[in-house]
């Protein structure tokens, strides 16, 4: 983390977990557990149905709620899909883009990510843009490459206005709801590199300002040490966001 020049953003992903009746009494054990001071921002990032629940138990606690999908298109025929304006007219201030879930089941690739990205952002929704490679990529010694890709694909047209709002997640594939952990330097290697190729494309400026988390299988126990590098500025966390404890830990971690 570098808090001189950036935000810290301790994310939750809950993916298709939870109801919305139970998010109040899960925000009053994250309450009851939480660090009394904290120098970052919480979202907790629900299936579009919970995000008013989100926001209403949140408020009191200061934790955003974010959405994990958008549609590209604007308004329209297209059954099933919920829209930046959708999403901003209800509050949501967050929303992930490109989750290698999406990606892998529902086909997305980097041009639909970029698309999404620049909906949120028009509506004033920051978009979590997950970027990462899979094993194969990783053994084949290609992940940077791929990784750089996903960046550049997913920012083009963003200008640097815009960029202040992006937040940048990265999650090799292999490690998330795996377990397996990338190891601290590795996951600052690849948080690095993905910052100088935004500083390629906006200068350094615009590139040490924004945030970049980790994610995969970030837990209670790995939070501090990934958290404590450089580039790592929070994270973004599936299963231990479900758990209060665990992500209360995790919000404490980010106090160092
Ligand atoms: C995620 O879904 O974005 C994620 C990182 O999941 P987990 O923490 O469970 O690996």
């Amino acid at each position: 983390m570098n808090r001189k020049y950036r935000k810290t953003v301790i994310a939750g992903n809950w993916k298709m977990n939870m109801t919305a009746s139970e998010i109040k009494p899960f925000i009053e054990q994250l309450k009851e557990n939480m660090p009394k001071t904290r120098a970052c921002d919480v979202v907790l990032c629900t299936p579009a149905v919970m995000i008013p629940a989100m926001i209403k138990a949140g408020k009191e606690v200061k934790v955003a709620a974010g959405g994990q999908d958008v549609s590209k298109y604007e308004k329209g025929a297209y059954t099933g899909e919920v829209s930046a304006t959708q999403l901003a007219d209800i509050g949501t201030k967050y929303c992930i883009v490109g989750h290698s879930e999406r990606r892998q089941y529902h086909g997305e690739d980097d041009m639909l990510v970029n698309a999404k990205a620049r909906a949120l952002l028009e509506k004033g929704i920051a978009p979590i843009i997950c970027v990462g490679e899979s094993l194969e990529q990783r053994e084949a010694g290609v992940t940077m490459e791929y990784v750089a890709y996903q960046v550049k694909a997913a920012l083009n047209g963003i200008d640097a206005t815009q960029l202040r709002r992006c937040i940048i997640a990265y999650e090799p594939i292999w490690a998330i709801g795996t377990g397996k952990t990338a190891t601290s330097e590795q996951a600052q290697e690849v948080c690095e590199g993905i910052r100088a190729v935004i500083r390629k494309i906006y200068g350094a400026r615009p590139a040490r300002a924004v945030s970049i988390l980790y994610g995969g299988s970030m837990n209670a126990k790995n939070a501090a040490e990934l958290l404590a590098q450089p580039d790592i500025d929070g994270g973004l966390i599936g299963g231990a966001s479900l758990k209060p404890v665990d992500f209360a830990t995790i919000i404490a971690a980010s106090n160092q």
